[in-house]
């Protein structure tokens, strides 16, 4: 049995959330491999050393004093080593060369990167952690590569890596970053030391990749939302894509990938819980649901574009000449539900609304529809979940539990797989929203 852990920043924001881990980590030998992120929030309020990190590259950028800002990063590492009482360790040379690629922005053609500052918070973490452990560390940007246009080439990823590991009984692979085609450190979106744990666990052909956080598990809605809501025991790959796309942010959505590709579940832990079972991450399961609904998650700020010409419906091309509209300018659309003079297409507000005049004359231009109307302020709600195929009422159900509320449903649409449904309502009756769904199919089961 092989198994790779990642903690994630507020597993390892101080030296008594390390001991958590220390703990964890020794408790089980088959936690062999170990991918830590940057320390994050000590209490609410608290930054994380990435955003410390993507502020002072900033501060060194436009050429003023960073002295201070790198002394307050130093120290949040330095009390993590005090702590932890690892002997004859320091940072000290990590932070001379990070000064000296700071003072290097100010030059006219600096090497220094913006993702090269920010993933010296795993990098440092990283050594940290191994030091610790008394694991091989390994640095990222050795073992895992991206292409030209900046994806993960995970050809290369899995060969260079997979080899190091195999001769490594125990390494420490710092997450968030890799190397660039350019040579250079490049990082992954924000959150990604999810997915560097996923393609570690894909290159070493782990049996399981434990994910561990600050809640028991992916939870069937957002605790800042629904106070104290259930784990989910057994999630989907696809239940958990649609409900990550739509906000559920505990898991980086890039990073079922790498370990769906070899079948290698994801199992989500608590570090501060760690009797808790948490969340199962697989590609099938039979085990039995407690309730038809998997999970609940939503966004806010969407857009809707209700075009109404007589007859659409026998106008050969016509959803294709609207939505060519969009391509024009560059709007990539989340919806489109449609009846038989009327056509509604979703979009991000932050896509759309700039460039709204525009793409409403070109649905003119293209279409000659009878009228275009606008409105902001839509929030999708995808209520997802496999058991949803063979149980019916599902959608009465939620929109009874709505109506209930006084809630206005503005778009509703199905995906044909059956495995979720998405509704709109006002940006004002979201949280009231996933609320009532919950307390339908979850309290009042
Ligand atoms: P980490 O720093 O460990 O990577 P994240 O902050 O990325 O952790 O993800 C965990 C957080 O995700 C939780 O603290 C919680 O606030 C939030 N979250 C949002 N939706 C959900 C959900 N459905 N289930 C669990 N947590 C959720
Ligand atoms: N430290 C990075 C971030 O804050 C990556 C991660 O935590 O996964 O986004
Ligand atoms: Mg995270």
């Amino acid at each position: 049995m092989k198994k790779v852990v990642k903690f994630g920043g507020s597993s390892l924001a101080s030296a008594e959330q390390f001991k958590k881990v220390g703990a964890i980590i020794k408790s089980d030998e088959s936690r062999v491999y170990v991918v830590p992120s940057a320390p994050g929030k000590r209490f609410s309020d608290d930054t994380k050393v990435t955003d410390m990190l993507l502020h002072v590259y900033e501060t060194a950028k436009a050429g003023n004093d960073f002295t201070e800002e790198v002394k307050a990063i130093k120290a949040r590492y330095d009390e993590i080593i005090t702590g932890l009482e690892i002997k004859d360790f320091s940072l000290d040379k990590d932070f001379e060369e990070i000064t000296k690629q700071l003072e290097d922005l100010t030059n006219p053609d600096p090497m220094c990167t913006l993702d090269y500052v920010a993933s010296r918070g795993e990098f440092l973490n990283g050594k940290i952690m191994a030091a610790y452990l008394g694991f091989e560390f390994i640095d990222a940007a050795e073992v895992i590569f991206f292409n030209a246009e900046g994806n993960l080439n995970s050809y290369k990823t899995e060969k260079v890596l997979g080899e190091r590991l195999s001769k490594a009984q125990h390494a420490v692979v710092p997450g968030f970053y890799g190397l660039g085609k350019d040579g250079k450190v490049k990082t992954f979106s924000r959150g990604g030391s999810d997915v560097t744990g996923s393609i570690v666990a894909q290159a070493s052909r782990a049996d399981v990749y434990e994910n561990w956080t600050d809640v028991s598990g992916f939870l069937v809605a957002d605790p800042r939302i629904v106070p104290d809501p259930k784990p989910i025991k057994y999630i989907t790959y696809r239940e958990l894509r649609e409900l990550s796309y739509m906000g559920a942010s505990v898991l980086h959505e890039d990073a079922i990938f790498p370990v769906r590709h070899c079948g290698i579940p994801i199992n989500i832990r608590n570090t501060n819980a760690p009797e808790d079972a948490g969340t199962w991450i697989v590609e099938s399961t039979c085990q039995k649901q407690d309730y038809v609904v998997t999970g609940i998650a939503g966004k806010k700020d969407f857009c809707t574009i209700f075009i109404t010409k007589a007859m659409m419906n026998s106008e050969i091309g016509f959803g294709r000449k609207v939505l060519q509209a969009f391509e024009e300018n560059d709007i990539s659309f989340e919806h489109m539900p449609s009846g038989i003079d009327t056509m509604t297409i979703v979009v991000h507000a932050d896509e759309f609304v700039h460039k709204e005049q525009r793409v409403i004359s070109a649905i003119h231009r293209l279409a000659e529809p009878d009228s275009v109307e606008i409105e902001s302020g839509l929030a999708l709600i995808a209520v997802v979940g496999r058991g949803m195929k063979s149980a019916s009422g599902t959608a009465g159900k939620l929109f009874s539990a709505l109506a209930k509320e006084g809630i206005n449903i503005k778009m509703i649409d199905q995906g044909s797989s059956e495995l979720n449904i998405i509704i709109g309502v006002k940006n004002s009756d979201f949280d009231t929203a996933i609320k009532a769904i919950y307390n339908t199919f979850i309290t009042d089961k």
